[in-house]
């Protein structure tokens, strides 16, 4: 392991040192979906990454590329059924956590304006500075494990 891998966040969540509500969501060795751990921003806000630390989109195998898409599209899917947001968003950064991890965060109806868009960031900034989960960490892994079995359900 170099020191890259050892002091990333992502990567010591996927070597299990750190466990998100409910575990691993769908893990196939190209891409793994978790929960956001605690603080937790919101109820159901998930993150995909790859399993081995990349930073880039531009840096990604062929292999885990081509997964991408479909996956995205399933997950947004199992979200939809799981949840009834209003939307799914989905984001990507790599900032603050360089390893790639894509938010996918499902929108409730009565989510406030000012919360809508890249303002629901506030909430991720409002965990992290506070260390108070912003849901309630039992329902995460609630609708994490459900999530979990829609997306065991469609392979
Ligand atoms: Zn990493």
């Amino acid at each position: 392991m170099d020191s890259t891998t050892a002091t990333c966040v992502a990567c010591r969540a996927n070597r299990g040192a750190i466990v998100a509500p409910g575990g691993a969501l769908y893990d196939d060795g190209l891409w793994r979906l978790e929960h956001t751990f605690e603080p937790i921003p919101m109820v159901g806000w998930l993150v995909l990454k790859p399993p081995r630390h990349v930073e880039s989109l531009a840096d990604l195998t062929a292999d885990e590329a081509a997964a991408l898409g479909p996956l995205l599209q399933r997950i947004t899917q199992a979200m939809r059924e799981t949840l009834a947001p209003a939307k799914v968003y989905a984001a990507l950064f790599a900032e603050s956590v360089a390893h790639l991890h894509i938010h996918l965060i499902p929108r409730a109806v009565d989510l406030p304006e000012e919360r809508r868009g890249p303002d629901v960031f506030a909430l991720l900034s409002a965990a992290g500075h506070s260390g108070q989960n912003q849901g309630d960490p039992n329902e995460a892994r609630r609708v994490a494990l459900a999530i979990k079995a829609r997306l065991a359900n469609m392979n």
